[in-house]
């Protein structure tokens, strides 16, 4: 589509969502879909927001539910969320706790606040896509983390701007499935030190492993470093949307008290506040059941993780490579150098009926055209056999 002529500078950056566009037509009878990686529906704590929603509308509630409320967010929830933070080993305290209308929210906040048009945002090749088309919008330049460049060199190659942050989500992380090991943490650490550049920690599936030790987050290694939360440069961006429910949009962020406070203008200039009943009502079922809801998330996830892994492995034909993933939505297919995933998912929804997202949109560089990423989260297993054994047979094809 052509830009219109009174957009500004930044409206040529925003393209439509490939996955976004692609879910619109999965709607058909008989697609095997592992391409939204969107949470299964049958998980939601629904008998308990229903109740939370009632209690939040009744007599007692209805008037503070429905009114305007603070910036930082639902008090009750920024306290539950600081007993949560603890036990990932991270000590905070109200204050350093914002609640944002999503995590995506959050990356686009952050993005406002550090990039100028030009600086440099370091992410991971690939990234997920939404941070991506987060950033873009500030108008950055973007460097590949996950390579082997130093300090140094990300300061040579950053040029005119400078190096504002580096961004990842180092556990179980969109695309890739991927964990971040903790020297791979400390070694981030001793990197955006030496950069003195920010962190962002995107923490969306952290609570979803379904085996291996858990590794503290970045932002509890840096702590356990510097002390006090004060000094850390770790942003968390925590979600709500994998454990309980995406459409309610809740997410929180936890960083130093200068950023919050920076963030809460922001907040105010964008939408002044998360809405306060679903805050109410998350912080009601949270409270209720976070901690018995969540093991039963990971069952249900980790039993179709192991069918599609099972599955691949039975399967997949030679020179195809596939992630393990410790825990998450996600595994990443490397095909063949040759092998586009485009032209694979054209190919795959027209004689097998499966999709998929090719891997290519996750790159900043547009690299990558031979990898896909499977989502087996809203998939049982059954169906989750049946689809890569149709991926499969179209590969062999
Ligand atoms: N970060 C990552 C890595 C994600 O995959 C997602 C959603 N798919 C988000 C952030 C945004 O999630 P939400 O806004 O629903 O919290």
């Amino acid at each position: 589509m052509s830009q219109h002529p009174l957009f500004a500078t930044r409206a040529s950056r925003m393209k439509a969502s490939e996955i976004r566009e692609l879910l619109k037509l999965l709607d058909q009878p008989g697609i095997i879909s592992f391409a939204g990686g969107i949470p299964d529906p049958a998980l939601f704590p629904a008998e308990a927001f229903s109740q939370a929603f009632q209690q939040a509308l009744g007599p007692d509630m209805q008037a503070q539910a429905l009114q305007y409320s603070v910036s930082e967010g639902y008090a009750p929830l920024r306290r539950w969320l600081v007993q949560h933070m603890r036990e990932f080993g991270v000590e905070c305290d109200m204050d350093n706790v914002l609640i944002t209308s999503g995590s995506q929210q959050a990356l686009d906040y952050l993005g406002k606040l550090f990039l100028s048009p030009g600086d440099t945002a370091l992410v991971g090749w690939p990234t997920y896509l939404g941070a991506l088309a987060a950033f873009n919008a500030y108008e950055p330049r973007f460097d590949r983390l996950n390579g082997n460049k130093g300090a140094d060199e990300f300061r040579a190659a950053a040029e005119d701007g400078a190096v504002k942050f580096a961004y990842l989500s180092p556990d179980f992380a969109n695309p890739t499935g991927e964990t971040l090991t903790r020297p791979g943490r400390e070694a981030l650490l001793n990197l955006t030190d030496e950069l003195d550049c920010a962190l962002i920690e995107d923490g969306a599936y952290q609570a979803l492993r379904y085996d291996g030790d858990p590794i503290p987050p970045i932002l509890a290694l840096e702590q356990a470093r510097k002390g006090s939360i004060e000094n850390c440069r770790t942003i968390y961006c925590g979600s709500f949307s994998k454990t309980l429910s995406p459409g309610l949009r809740m997410g929180w962020v936890v960083a130093a008290k200068p950023i919050i406070s920076q963030m809460v203008l922001l907040k105010q200039a964008a939408d002044l506040h998360s809405a306060t009943i679903n805050q109410m009502a998350v912080h009601q079922v949270a409270e209720a059941c976070f901690d018995t809801h969540i093991p039963k998330v990971r069952d249900t996830y980790r039993a179709r993780r192991d069918a599609m892994l099972d599955a691949l492995q039975q399967h997949m034909p030679d020179g195809v490579a596939w992630t393990r993933p410790e825990g998450g939505m996600f595994v990443w297919v490397t095909l063949p150098s040759g092998i586009s995933g485009s032209d694979l998912l054209a190919q795959a929804l027209d004689t097998v009926k499966v999709a998929f997202v090719p891997g290519q949109a996750f790159f900043p560089d547009g690299s990558g055209a031979n990898t896909i990423r499977l989502s087996f989260s809203n998939s049982d297993e059954a169906t989750i056999r049946e689809g890569i054994r149709r991926l499969g047979q179209v590969l062999r094809a």
